[in-house]
């Protein structure tokens, strides 16, 4: 990306001045050498989310951010209903409320090297992952409706794990206001047969070492040790979030006019927060973050199923659950004012400070948890949210590596059973049902998650607690 027009304000923290029709700035959390590899379009993109109505503040993108459909994913952006604001479609993303949530199991590294490959061939066999791939759950018209209301709360009442794992999902498992009325008859066939599981391509279940830790006493108090060993899930709402999204953007794109919006760009379709298409999207897409939470939820039940098998009277409680692909009503000071605001993350982690009220009482003093994918074969992090952040940008930070290279280009590079290869020599077992999934998946078509964390790290998004790296990773 050209640098010119930036306006350094830190290390890690860049203002682009609004010009034209934006109306607020944008800044973007970057070292300089992420900043300058970082895609042109994301500075293009950012700016004209910045022209949308009714924003607050700035448009902001994390270190980790790059091209995506409309908004950046990497992107977050905040609009007040009181001034005119906007909410979109495409300003949360396709794969509504996908996530990552961190099961502990208080075992140590040399525990699962014992079973390393008969544990990754049961995941995998448990776990069903792929395009298209189906779960073990038929639900019912009434069942859908059920589980789209309740979210993890619903499913824990099915009997996919526990009351104690609620407390540790944002919203405590059950996102308020989703309306399963406001979700298509198509949505809803996409997902009767997909509850319960992992989808493709960048979805994962991964068992890590937790190889580093930087942060003693938070480490602690999320529960990590070094050496001992995690589960971390990557997964979202499957083909219902995709399909209201896809249906949403189309009608967004069409009334957008009708409302006196005008777009820079026909991908950042979007409505006032107040108009009907407005209000029944919101009501959707919780119903799709109730779909993302049940369907995390079942998958850790599964997981569960598994390790019990391999270590009878082991627990693998949650550590958190939280989503990088959402539009939350969040309370935020602006210009010494507390406001009601409807938050954009599309590829970006919430990430609560110290003291914040939704945080569960046992992290309450801590922060939230804020969990980082890296690749299949380099690093992942746990970091904590910071106080700082919200002042920064609402209380967000990266949610992965980000992309370095597109899917077609990663696959004219490698073949999938290469990889798989090279990972098992380094003692990395990769799943999957697709070697085509393997290779655009690469972990060098993604940025270094070192340099991402770094920068989100100084910039004071969000501190590093942890580095967990990969044994076994079931991808989709
Ligand atoms: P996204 O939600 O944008 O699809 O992906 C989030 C992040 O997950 C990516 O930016 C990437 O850094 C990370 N990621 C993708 N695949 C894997 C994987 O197999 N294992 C781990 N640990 N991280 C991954
Ligand atoms: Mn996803
Ligand atoms: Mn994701």
């Amino acid at each position: 990306m050209d640098l010119k027009g930036f306006e350094r304000l830190g290390p890690c923290h860049w203002r682009l001045a609004p010009r034209g029709a934006m109306r607020v700035p944008v800044e973007i959390f970057a070292d300089e050498a992420l900043l300058q590899a970082m895609d042109d379009k994301v500075r293009e993109q950012a700016a004209n989310v910045a022209t949308l109505p009714g924003i607050v503040r700035a448009s902001y993108a994390m270190p980790d951010a790059h091209w995506g459909y409309g908004f950046p994913i990497g992107g977050v952006a905040a609009f007040d209903p009181d001034e005119g604001g906007v909410v979109s479609a495409g300003g949360v993303g396709f794969d509504v409320s996908c996530g990552v949530r961190c099961l502990l199991t208080g075992l140590p590294v040399e525990a699962i090297l014992e079973v390393q490959e008969p544990l990754a061939e049961a995941l995998f066999a448990a776990i069903p992952a792929g395009v298209g791939s189906t779960g073990q759950i038929r639900l019912s018209d009434a069942e859908m409706d059920a589980m789209l209301r309740g979210g993890a709360r619903w499913a824990v009442a099915q009997g996919y794990g526990e009351a104690a794992d609620l407390e540790r999902i944002e919203e405590h498992g059950c996102m308020a206001g989703a309306d399963p009325k406001a979700v298509s008859a198509q949505a809803k066939k996409r997902q009767r047969e997909e509850m319960g599981t992992l989808g493709s391509g960048n979805h994962y279940l991964e068992v890590q070492r937790v190889a580093e830790i930087y942060d003693e006493a938070t480490a602690a108090a999320f529960g990590l040790a070094c050496d001992q060993v995690v589960v971390s899930i990557h997964c979202g709402s499957r083909g219902l979030g995709h399909q209201i999204g896809t249906e949403y953007l189309k009608e967004m794109a069409l009334a957008a006019k009708s409302y006196g919006i005008v777009l820079p760009d026909r991908e950042l379709a979007c409505a006032p927060i107040t108009s009907s298409v407005g209000q029944r999207y919101l009501g959707a897409m919780r119903a799709a973050i109730n779909c993302a939470l049940a369907n995390r939820q079942i998958l850790t039940h599964l997981t569960r199923r598994v390790f019990a098998q391999f270590f009878p009277g082991v627990a693998l409680p949650l550590l958190y659950d939280v989503s990088h692909n959402t539009c939350k009503v969040e309370t935020h000071e602006v210009d010494g004012r507390r406001r009601s605001l409807y938050v954009h993350r599309k590829g970006a982690t919430r990430a609560f400070g110290p003291g914040h009220p939704e945080l569960p009482e046992a992290l309450r003093a801590v922060g939230q948890p804020v969990l980082i994918g890296g690749s299949m074969g380099t690093a992942s992090y746990v970091l904590v949210g910071t106080r700082e952040s919200e002042a920064l940008a609402f209380s967000s930070a990266c949610h992965g590596a980000g992309r370095a290279m597109s899917r077609q280009q990663a696959l004219k590079r490698w073949q999938g059973r290469e990889v798989v290869e090279a990972l098992a020599r380094r003692g990395v077992i990769v799943r999957s049902p697709s070697f085509r999934g393997v290779a655009e998946e690469a972990p060098e078509a993604y940025k270094d998650v070192s340099a991402v964390v770094d920068a989100a790290d100084r910039a004071g998004l969000a501190r590093k607690v942890a580095k967990l790296v990969p044994l076994v990773c079931i991808k989709g």
